[in-house]
């Protein structure tokens, strides 16, 4: 699922193309991708665009009058900068949005179809797709704190709930926790004052230095290869290779419909997670889906 850098990532690509342009059409090629029924689309149809945001892992268009629409990707959503009026493709195709300067291709390359758009009246309403979290490259340290301690929570689980920290998932909290040397598993309040503040810088370097990264490759083409598993990365997506730190194999522990990755030499004094671990991972309150967790 595109985290904090790959949303950020898409926003800079998207001002430059679409801000000060009016919005000439939606076109929906699946009626579900549309999960709202006001205001309609020909409200915002002709509407320009005057801003670009990014709300918890939601990209959200402002339009003029204070007219809103909101995307999530889920897991599969994706975009793509064609020129102006491309044809939708089938099959992976949800939508498009058509501006002078070209066409914002809407996919999904998934049999589920989890994407949605919300059109959305008026500033206010957009409260409703707030999740709650602390946004990391924002705040204190204090107030990071107040949030990780909140709930008693596994560290992977609580950097991941977006009730708690906005626009981190599992790709992120894995390279966050390997370069804060924390265990995945290791419960939030067991943390030091140290431990903590390690996190806390830790959590935002990872978070600028992907953005950055992911930016520079985006700045002369449109992003076209958002992933969640990259070859740059540390841990995560790297099952069994070694770790870039010790060379110590990564380890995996599986869980709901998410894995895990770590290094045992670097995160867990050498120790491999097994069926205990697993098990306070999943006795975490887990949600079972991926809906539930990003759910309303
Ligand atoms: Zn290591």
């Amino acid at each position: 699922m595109p985290e904090l850098p790959d949303i950020v990532t898409y926003l800079r690509a998207l001002e430059p193309r679409i801000v000060g342009q009016p919005l000439e059409a939606l076109r929906l090629a699946s009626p579900f991708v549309l999960r709202s029924v006001d205001p309609p689309v020909r409200e915002v149809t002709g509407k320009r665009v005057v801003g670009l945001s990014r709300l918890g892992k939601r990209i959200v268009i402002e339009l003029e009058g204070e007219l809103f629409v909101v995307i999530h990707l889920m897991v599969s959503g994706r975009f793509q900068w064609k020129k102006r009026g491309e044809k939708v493709p089938g099959k992976v195709g949800l939508g498009a949005f058509d501006f002078p300067t070209g066409t914002l291709l809407f996919t999904e390359a998934s049999t589920k179809k989890r994407a949605s758009i919300h059109l959305v009246r008026a500033r206010a309403g957009l409260a409703a797709f707030s999740r709650g979290g602390v946004e990391p490259l924002e705040v204190d340290l204090p107030t990071f704190t107040e949030a990780l301690l909140r709930e008693r929570h596994t560290l992977k689980r609580a950097l991941t709930d977006p009730r708690l920290f906005s626009g981190i998932g599992n790709a992120y909290s894995d390279e966050i926790l390997h370069a804060a040397r924390l265990s995945p598993v290791t419960r939030s309040d067991r943390l030091t004052p140290d431990d903590i503040a390690r996190l806390y810088e830790t959590t935002r370097r990872v978070l600028c230095e992907w953005t950055e990264r992911l930016s520079k490759e985006a700045a002369t083409e449109f992003p076209s290869k958002v992933t969640a598993f990259r070859p740059e990365m540390a841990v995560h997506g790297k099952y069994g290779a070694p770790c870039p730190v010790c060379g110590t194999a990564v380890q995996r522990i599986v869980y709901a419909e998410n894995e895990s990755n770590y290094c045992p030499r670097c995160q867990t004094g050498g120790k491999l997670l097994a069926d205990r671990s697993l098990s306070r991972l999943l006795k975490d309150n887990w949600p079972k889906t991926i809906e539930e967790l990003e759910g309303r």
